[in-house]
């Protein structure tokens, strides 16, 4: 097979395309910039198209009960506690694929520790931070930084960047890239034991455009306490952002520092303020992304992942299309071979499609209906129809799953993105992907 294909960043991203490479018969090597694997994080959903593809890796759904729960239900909720849209979710909505709402830091230690127990320990280095590349007729030579204070030189066959938002690969191949953006929103995030509402297994979204809460459930409840791990996420948009650092990534908040501005969300269904307090720690993060950039490949360099497309979660989708990116990607190795021309395949398929999604979710995603209600009657109403048409509002969400690469027909009718048993095949041609 010649060189290795050298991902850089053990997360989500780099874990699923590590898995796929383990699949096809192709060497990898990944190298994660932390020195110990710990399960950080709060909720993150998985959509039905990335889940269908972790079951052609083998993570089965007996492995992903073991860190989240079946998704049932998506609904808007106005400020005023009235239901503006709901929708089943993974089998009960027809897909061939649930979704999955889940614990973040045990789903990507799932994933290594797969990983690992499938290619060996040597296979994953941690305390090893890939700080640049070049590359030559051979291949590619990646610089890495590791914990002990020495560096190294790594040859392979292909860089994968998958180095997440901050991405040195991404730097290094757009030094002229824009800073992080921000457009003003700040978000709260934890988690607390309480009991599920509505369905058992809901996603909502609560309140308006600039002042809300998600919430939903990431284990299943206690069968002695009825008690479930409920993620939440309590978002605000600033006026005024001049004060605020935009690069911090999960700084512990105290709950008292923004409670009180979520008074209002007390319903005779929930009550918001005590859910918040019942946490022992928020994490602040500003919810930032990164504009589109025109490609994703340099020669035999491609990045994926948050370092491709780090987006806003309003789609619950980053998560997903990373795990996505990592099987168009093995595909087309498997019909191009590993090299160059595999990598502008991928590119091809996938830059355009999902920086349009980057740029959708900054347009609130499918959180638009908000949008849509403050700005029809000030988020005030009785009756959801006569502010937005139910087919409205249906046709809103099919074409936000359309773009997002979830649409239920055209999922369930698909091929797989990669057949059972394709393997990139020693000094062969390639076996065609499906
Ligand atoms: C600690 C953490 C917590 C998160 N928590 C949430 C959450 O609660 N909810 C949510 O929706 N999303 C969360 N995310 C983001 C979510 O996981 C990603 O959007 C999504 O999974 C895409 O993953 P990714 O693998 O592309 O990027 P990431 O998940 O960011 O993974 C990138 C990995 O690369 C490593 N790395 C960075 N630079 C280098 C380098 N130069 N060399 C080698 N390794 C490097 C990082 O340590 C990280 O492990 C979190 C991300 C992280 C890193």
């Amino acid at each position: 097979m010649g060189e290795k294909v050298i991902i850089a960043g053990g997360g989500i991203g780099g874990l699923a395309m590590a898995l796929t490479l383990n699949q096809i018969g192709v060497d990898c090597v990944v190298f994660e910039a932390v020195d110990e694997m710990k399960p950080l994080g709060v909720g993150i959903n998985l959509q039905p198209n990335a889940v269908r593809e972790l079951s052609d890796l083998g993570i089965t759904a007996e492995a992903l009960d073991k860190v989240g729960l079946p998704a049932r239900e998506w609904a808007l909720v106005g400020l005023n506690g009235n239901d503006i849209y709901s929708e089943a979710r993974g089998t009960e909505a027809g897909y061939r694929w649930p979704q999955y709402a889940v614990h973040r830091g045990r789903f990507h230690v799932l994933l290594w520790d797969t990983f690992l127990a499938r290619a060996g320990a040597r296979s994953g280095r941690l305390g090893a931070r890939v700080t640049g590349y070049r590359q030559d007729a051979e291949g590619i030579i990646a610089t890495v930084a590791h914990a002990d204070g020495t560096t190294s030189e790594e040859r392979g066959s292909l860089l994968i960047g998958a180095d997440g938002i901050h991405s040195a690969i991404r730097a290094q191949m757009h030094p002229d890239q824009p800073p992080i953006n921000w457009g003003g929103a700040l978000m709260w995030r934890g988690t607390t034991m309480a009991k599920p509402i509505r369905t058992g297994s809901s996603f909502i979204g609560l309140g308006t455009h600039e002042h809300r809460m998600v919430i939903y459930p990431i284990s299943p409840p206690d069968p002695a306490t009825g008690l479930a791990e409920i993620n939440w996420i309590a978002e605000r948009t600033l006026k005024d952002t001049a004060n605020w650092e935009k690069s911090g990534w999960f700084r512990p908040v105290e709950i008292d520092s923004f409670v009180d501005q979520f008074t209002d969300f007390t319903y005779d269904w929930l009550d918001v303020p005590a859910m918040l307090r019942g946490a022992d720690v928020a994490y602040e993060n500003p919810m930032i992304d990164r504009d589109p950039i025109p490609t994703w490949q340099d020669g035999r360099v491609a990045l994926m992942g948050d370092a491709a497309h780090a987006m806003y979660p309003t789609g619950s989708n980053g998560a997903s299309q990373a795990i996505v990116d990592a099987r168009v990607l093995g595909a087309s190795l498997l019909t191009h071979g590993v090299g160059a021309a595999a990598l502008s395949a991928y590119d091809a398929a996938l830059c355009g499609p999902v920086s349009e999604v980057v740029l959708r979710n900054r347009g609130a995603g499918p959180f638009g209906l908000l949008n849509m209600v403050e700005d029809r009657c000030g988020g005030t109403f009785d009756n959801i129809d006569d502010v937005i048409p139910e087919e409205e509002r249906r046709d809103f969400m099919a074409k936000y799953q359309a773009a997002a690469g979830f649409a239920r027909d055209t999922l369930n009718a698909a091929a797989p993105t990669i057949a059972p048993g394709s393997r990139v095949a020693q000094g062969t041609e390639p076996t065609p992907a499906a």
